[in-house]
């Protein structure tokens, strides 16, 4: 008997664990390899000497939801209570998985976009509810008719991912224009926004739901600090709902973590202060150029890249394999590892797509590209 007899080993577990038996390049889950700000570590040694090592409130850090209050205001002239509003979070996986187990009923409906990145399935699977995945058009550009089509009065819930991991498509104004009137005409439905790669966009802004005052009143925004400072590893991020929608989802999450590691919460709060999120997307769009750069010399095709720090290629001037088998091929023959696009599908179409992650310090992608140059 299996709760999940569908879900399997997470494609990021499986091929980050196959690079490193086989010392090849990780280009395949997302973190990235270069050292964190210094700022940040001096603050981590200084805070282990004080006496912030036992549980912090339940809802997060005090002085660490007002600087994501703060940060909210700065960045999206949206205006949040810290005592209500705010969640702090072990990564943006626990946000969203006590979201959905707050919110989402035996058999309800929640409308997943088809490719989506691999969190949301299991929580609405473990509420009994039921999962409804979407196709996007061809471009990733959502398909509003389509989505309205599948909406009902069992739809409890609509997620987006945006800016949008595997494709780093982002939504533009006349999607959220949709998105609005798609939910002006279902009261009901509930918005959860994940954007934790908010921060990191090129060409087009990023339009959050925050500022979309029809949205947010219906929504709960998902936000991760592992992206937006390079910290994966430490698991804190956040999510921003109205009181109604929050006050649920903290019931959930007093009885599955409590409350998030203190010394990780302190520093972020302390870093906050010293830092800025306005360099961010420069200092990825310079990778993304670099990296495309490079890889312009091989026979792989670019797909294009608006935000995240994910690069998707099609191999079919190279290959016939399926992506999961040339996945494999690319760790073993080429030594460079990346994500087969068929997992972010929900029957595994594949189309001869992979995702590179270009979070890495420049001489990897040198050496990376290198490799996938003589393929
Ligand atoms: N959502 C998306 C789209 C992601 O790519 C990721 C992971 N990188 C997450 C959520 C989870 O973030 P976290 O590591 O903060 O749990
Ligand atoms: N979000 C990361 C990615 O897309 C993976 C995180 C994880 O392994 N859970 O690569």
């Amino acid at each position: 008997m299996s709760k999940l007899p569908n879900i399997s080993t997470s494609i990021f577990t499986v091929m980050s664990k196959m690079a490193a038996e086989h010392n090849a390049i990780n280009l395949s889950q997302g973190f990235p390899n270069f050292a964190v700000d210094e700022k940040l570590t001096a603050i981590v040694s200084k805070l282990a000497q004080e006496d912030i090592h036992q549980y912090t409130p339940m809802a997060g850090y005090p002085p660490l939801l007002s600087k994501i209050a703060l940060l909210v205001k700065d960045s999206y002239q949206r205006n949040i209570l810290p005592e209500t509003e705010i969640l702090v979070t072990t990564g943006a996986t626990q946000g969203i998985f006590t979201a959905i187990q707050a919110l989402v009923e035996n058999n309800d409906e929640v409308l997943i976009l088809d490719p989506s990145y691999d969190c949301y399935e299991a929580p609405v699977l473990l509420c009994n509810a039921k999962p409804v995945r979407v196709p996007l058009n061809n471009d990733y550009t959502p398909n509003w008719e389509t989505i309205e089509a599948t909406c009902s009065e069992k739809t409890k819930m609509i997620i987006i991912n945006n800016p949008h991991n595997p494709t780093g498509k982002i939504l533009t104004e006349t999607d959220f224009e949709a998105l609005e009137k798609l939910l002006e005409k279902y009261p009901k439905i509930i918005l959860l926004s994940d954007e934790v790669y908010e921060y990191i966009t090129f060409e087009q802004k990023h339009i959050s739901v925050h500022t979309r005052e029809l949205l947010r009143n219906r929504a709960i925004v998902v936000s991760s600090f592992g992206k937006t400072f390079h910290i994966t590893g430490w698991k804190i991020g956040y999510l921003v709902a109205p009181e109604h929608l929050m006050m649920e989802i903290k019931k959930v999450h007093q009885f599955l973590v409590f409350s998030v590691n203190s010394v990780a919460q302190a520093a972020i709060s302390a870093y906050l202060e010293e830092t800025s999120v306005d360099k961010i997307s420069d200092f990825y769009q310079q990778k993304r150029d670099y990296f495309r750069q490079l890889l312009s010399k091989s026979r792989f095709k670019l797909l294009p890249c608006e935000g995240t720090y994910f690069q998707v290629v099609c191999y079919e001037a190279i290959s016939n394999e399926n992506d999961v088998d040339f996945c494999k091929r690319l760790i073993t023959e080429h030594g460079v590892a990346a994500i087969p696009i068929s997992n972010f599908y929900e029957n595994g179409k594949d189309l001869h797509l992979i995702r590179f992650c270009f979070a890495k310090d420049n001489t990897t992608l040198e050496e990376a590209a290198r490799r996938l140059c003589k393929i």
